[in-house]
């Protein structure tokens, strides 16, 4: 719209202005025309009027009638005048040419203006008698008719019209018949436009032209505005029309649908785009729109990406924290969540081992970096990842390949935070993650995120050491440091089913020292449990490595030899009870109390078929051995066998040449605890029935601490 006003306002008054400009050029060459016709006329009609005067006087010079009327009719002979009229003094005529027209005439003087339609126009002149007496007049006359007004048009070039005497009449005109009335709209001089497009104007009558005329001629321009203007203004107009509508189409085309298509943005759809059709700022605009949404789009697409994964790390973080206490699993789990959010290429946990040394205790992308074969360990204060463990404070930077530390993975980039539980005084590690993706440093919001990160992940460490501590101490003994019951009961039962998988014995020793009670009864219970704890390190003396010592309870002991036969678990038994006989504990440095053990041995398979059958024998073979005067070991009978075959064994510092116990009694007697040897004889009866107390129960039992009262 504004367009079309402002295009179509100036053409419409250019249009006015033109149409204005013509029509007054043509009414003034009109108004010039008619002028110039209006002089022509009156210099004719006088021209006129003067050949009608002098042919009036040339008649009134004859003084006798008759010659008046022969030079009358000279002169209209001649054609000078149509009609020649002499008029007595009171005004009655006397003599008139034969044809005149009829009178009244017009005079020329214009003091005669009839009414009627005029027929004549005449000049009159006095007739006087030789002494200048007036006698009347003489009046010579031209007729008015169509020729008459016919040679007025053709000698002025314009429309001719006579009116009548009152001039409200036509009597003729040279105009159409159309035109004829309108010319009477014209009253004066003034030219006047008729509602045909003419101008006109009236003539007379007047002194010297007596005619009632209207002049009038046609204008030059049709009536009614120019149809050249209208037409080019019309078709201005439709052009503008059409501009304006083509020029609105492109305009606001594009901005609709860009206006569309950030509504369908605002809304959350990211896939909306907008053609781009034109290069001016429209499509600029467009194209600008398109690629910020797809810029809009990836960033979102990346942040979810992220925000999955990083889900997918908590996730998994969460999990392993609060599901496991297997370290290694948890480093690996921190690692990877320290690298994925940071988008390093590797890193390393480092968990400070005894000696002040960090040992590198999971390490991922490091292949590469350090010699081969040689394992990431950095001492407390050296380099990079020894400085942050010494100082407890993160570090982060660049390392040129001159400067690289000794012992330390090579990179370009590093950060390397402490691994410190937040409330805890030193660091149990380092976290270091080197060489981000992209080549740029580590800023300072990865070394805030990975020491808070660090932070909760050395609380987990923590947790599972402790969890470890407390589990090492539910299965350990407080007073001997020896394996407990509980822990026995799990040993024996993975040691007896990797025994049975390989075809491999498994001996078990169940010792008892030997009248413990009057230890205590002696000494003292303080000093008991120092004796206790003498026994339990002189027990872990004489052991393998692989070989496990449990204390079952008050002063009873089991152990467990894999891959041992009764030879070996005697001779076992054999050196245990020299140790143990040859060296009297010492307590306190100056009291040396003797003590002696005794030993009961069972092999799995050999003597019982479960766990807790071979300890049941081992358990009666020990009876045997108390039985049997203590100090000594007994083997449990062969599994074959209804009842325990007991075999004393002398309890001496040296053992049998051949290594193996000796069967039967005899060798060394029993002496003490009848009660047992009883039971343990009766064993050997066959037929006899074991004694509920010895049964080889087939559910775990608590630890016996009171037997040999
Ligand atoms: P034997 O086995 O030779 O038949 O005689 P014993 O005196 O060893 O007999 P018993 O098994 O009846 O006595 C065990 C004693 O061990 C009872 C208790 O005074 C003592 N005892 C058990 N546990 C502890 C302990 O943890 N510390 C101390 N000091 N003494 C303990
Ligand atoms: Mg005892
Ligand atoms: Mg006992």
């Amino acid at each position: 719209m504004a367009f079309l006003a402002v295009v179509l306002g100036p053409v419409l008054l250019g249009a006015v202005f033109v149409g204005a400009t013509l029509s007054a050029v043509d009414r003034n060459r009109s108004a010039e025309r008619l002028g110039l016709a209006a002089s022509t006329v009156r210099t004719s009609v006088d021209a006129l009027c003067q050949q009608l005067r002098a042919a009036a006087d040339a008649v009134a010079l004859r003084t006798d009638p008759a010659a008046r009327a022969g030079a009358a009719g000279q002169v209209v002979g001649r054609g000078i005048a149509a009609a020649v009229l002499v008029a007595d003094v009171a005004g009655n005529t006397t003599y008139v040419t034969p044809g005149a027209p009829p009178t009244p005439w017009h005079d020329c003087a214009g003091a005669q203006v009839a009414d009627g339609p005029v027929r004549a126009v005449s000049a009159r002149v006095d007739l006087r008698d030789p002494a200048g007496a007036a006698l009347g007049s003489v009046a010579a006359a031209q007729v008015v008719d169509p020729a008459f007004v016919g040679r007025l048009a053709a000698a002025t070039g314009v429309g001719v019209t006579l009116l009548d005497g009152d001039a409200d009449r036509v009597t003729f005109t040279t105009e159409t018949d159309g035109v004829r009335e309108t010319v009477l709209a014209a009253t004066g001089e003034q030219v006047i436009e008729t509602p045909d497009g003419r101008y006109a104007r009236r003539l007379g009558p007047s002194p010297g032209q007596p005619l009632p005329l209207v002049l009038s001629v046609a204008g030059e321009q049709p009536a009614g505005p120019p149809t050249v203007l209208l037409g080019a203004v019309l078709l201005a107009v439709v052009l503008a029309v059409l501009a304006a509508w083509r020029l609105g189409r492109v305009t606001t085309r594009p901005l609709v649908e860009l206006a569309g298509a950030v509504d369908r943005v605002a809304r959350g759809d990211l896939t909306a785009r907008v053609p781009v059709r034109s290069r001016d700022e429209i499509g600029r605009l467009a194209a600008a729109f398109n690629q910020m949404t797809r810029e809009t789009a990836s960033y979102v697409a990346a942040l979810t990406s992220s925000r999955d994964q990083l889900r997918g790390h908590l996730a998994v973080l969460g999990d392993t924290l609060a599901s496991t206490h297997d370290l290694q699993r948890i480093l690996r789990v921190i690692l990877r969540s320290a690298i994925a959010a940071t988008g390093a290429r590797a890193g390393a946990v480092l968990l400070l081992d005894s000696g002040d040394v960090l040992v590198g205790r999971c390490a991922e992308g490091l292949a590469g970096r350090l010699p081969v074969g040689e394992p990431l360990r950095v001492p407390v204060g050296a380099g990079v990842i020894g400085l942050v463990a010494a100082t407890g404070e993160a570090r982060r930077g660049r390392v040129e390949p001159a400067d690289a530390p000794a012992g330390e993975p090579r990179c370009e980039t590093y950060v390397a935070v402490p691994f410190a539980a937040p409330a805890a005084d030193a660091a149990v590690g380092v976290l270091v993650l080197y060489d981000r993706l992209g080549g740029a440093e580590f800023d300072d919001d990865d070394l805030a995120t990975l020491r808070t990160f660090a932070g909760h992940a050395a609380v987990a460490v923590e947790n599972v050491r402790v969890h470890e501590e407390a589990q090492r101490l539910s299965m350990t003994d407080p007073l001997t440091g020896l394996w407990n019951y509980r822990y026995l009961r799990e040993s024996l039962r993975r040691e007896v089913e990797r025994a049975n998988r390989f075809g491999r014995t498994l001996s078990i020793l169940v010792l008892d020292l030997d009248r413990f009670k009057r230890v205590n009864d002696s000494y003292g219970h303080a000093a008991g449990d120092a004796v206790l704890a003498e026994f339990a390190k002189r027990l872990r003396g004489e052991i393998r490595e692989v070989d496990l010592a449990f204390r079952q309870g008050g002063e009873e002991f089991v152990l467990l030899l894999p891959e041992t036969d009764a030879r070996g678990a005697a001779i076992v038994a054999e050196r245990l009870g020299a140790a143990l006989r040859d060296t009297p504990i010492t307590v306190d440095e100056e009291l040396a109390i003797p003590v002696t053990v005794s030993i009961g041995i069972a092999v799995y398979p050999d003597h019982a078929g479960t766990g807790q059958e071979v300890l049941d024998a081992a358990d009666e073979a020990l009876y045997a051995a108390k039985a049997a005067g203590r100090d000594a070991y007994r083997i449990a009978g062969r599994r074959s066998d209804a009842v325990a075959e007991e075999i004393a064994v002398p309890a001496g510092p040296a053992s049998p040449e051949d290594g193996l116990p000796r069967a039967g009694p005899g060798i060394r007697p029993m002496a003490e605890g009848t009660g047992r040897h009883a039971t343990g004889a009766s064993r050997a009866a066959p037929g006899v029935p074991r004694p509920a107390t010895g049964g080889a129960s087939s559910g775990p039992h608590p630890p016996r601490q009171s037997r040999g009262r």
